[in-house]
């Protein structure tokens, strides 16, 4: 086993990274795949909708960046079979500045998980919201880059810095790295402004970077589920937002 390591990133905020991160990944394990998931955000969002206390772990996704602490000492199993987690904490608000002194400050990560990706299917790295140390050590451990993109005026802007950081990645880092597509969130079939993004993202990127073609609906079941530390496949199964999850993990694993 050799895991397919994604990173999720978008350094503009808000637009569903752990959303997606979480409920892709959960989806990914209810489909049998060993999943770890990795909580790249010093905010902790991914660590806490999966229903842990930001502080609760005594190692987090810090000590292993800039301590040296394997990462098999920092991830655990979380309460959904198949799903791992490396949480972060507030220790990670300092990270970005400490490593700016540490060697090879750009693939600590990379390192770290060449050592247990042989463990699993999946790894899925939530990013934070900026282009700094912690997205470029995403980058440089991945094979690929998800970049959810929401609905709404405006979704392509900054998108420009964000293809210049793969590209530079790419170039001296990580030249495996590939882009796994762009994941369309909160779609509102309702709006016309929404149907209109959707078509100026697909025919913008035609023949160049993939749009999955699941989209993911404006969900009040999604917002709420991490208030419930569950992913939306477990919170409200039913629902328009864990069915959009669904196929696009179906997507990305391959399954028609
Ligand atoms: P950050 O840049 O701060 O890390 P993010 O890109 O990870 O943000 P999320 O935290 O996933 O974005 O989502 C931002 C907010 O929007 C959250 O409150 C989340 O619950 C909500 N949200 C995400 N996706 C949806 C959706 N499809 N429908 C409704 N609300 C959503
Ligand atoms: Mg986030």
């Amino acid at each position: 086993m050799q895991a397919r390591i994604i990173s999720i990133a978008n350094q503009k905020g808000g637009v569903g990274k752990t959303t997606t991160a979480i409920s892709l990944a959960a989806v990914l394990a209810e489909h049998g795949k060993q999943t770890l998931l990795c909580d790249l955000d010093p905010q902790a969002h991914a660590t806490i909708g999966l229903g842990y206390q930001k502080n609760q772990a005594q190692n987090s996704i810090s000590e292993v960046l800039l301590d040296g602490v394997p990462a098999s000492d920092a991830l655990f199993k979380t309460r959904i079979e198949n799903l791992f987690l490396l949480p972060a904490n507030s220790n990670a608000l300092g990270i970005e500045v400490q490593l700016i002194d540490a060697e090879n400050r750009e693939t600590i990560l990379k390192r770290s998980l060449d050592s247990i990706r042989y463990k699993y299917d999946y790894i899925l790295l939530d990013c934070p919201p900026s282009l700094g140390f912690l997205t470029v050590n995403a980058l440089t451990a991945s094979d690929s880059v998800l970049i959810p993109m929401q609905c709404e005026f405006l979704a392509m802007e900054g998108l420009v810095q964000l293809l210049n950081t793969i590209a530079h990645v790419q170039k001296s880092l990580n030249p495996s790295l590939g882009i796994e597509g762009i994941v369309l969130t909160m779609h509102d079939a309702r709006t016309k402004l929404s149907r209109e993004v959707e078509t100026e993202i697909r025919q913008y990127f035609e023949g160049r970077i993939r749009v999955f073609e699941s989209v993911i609906p404006r969900s009040i079941k999604l917002s709420e589920a991490p208030s419930h530390g569950v992913p939306i496949t477990q919170y409200a199964n039913l629902t328009a937002g864990a069915w959009s999850y669904t196929n696009l993990g179906e997507e990305l694993m391959g399954i028609e």
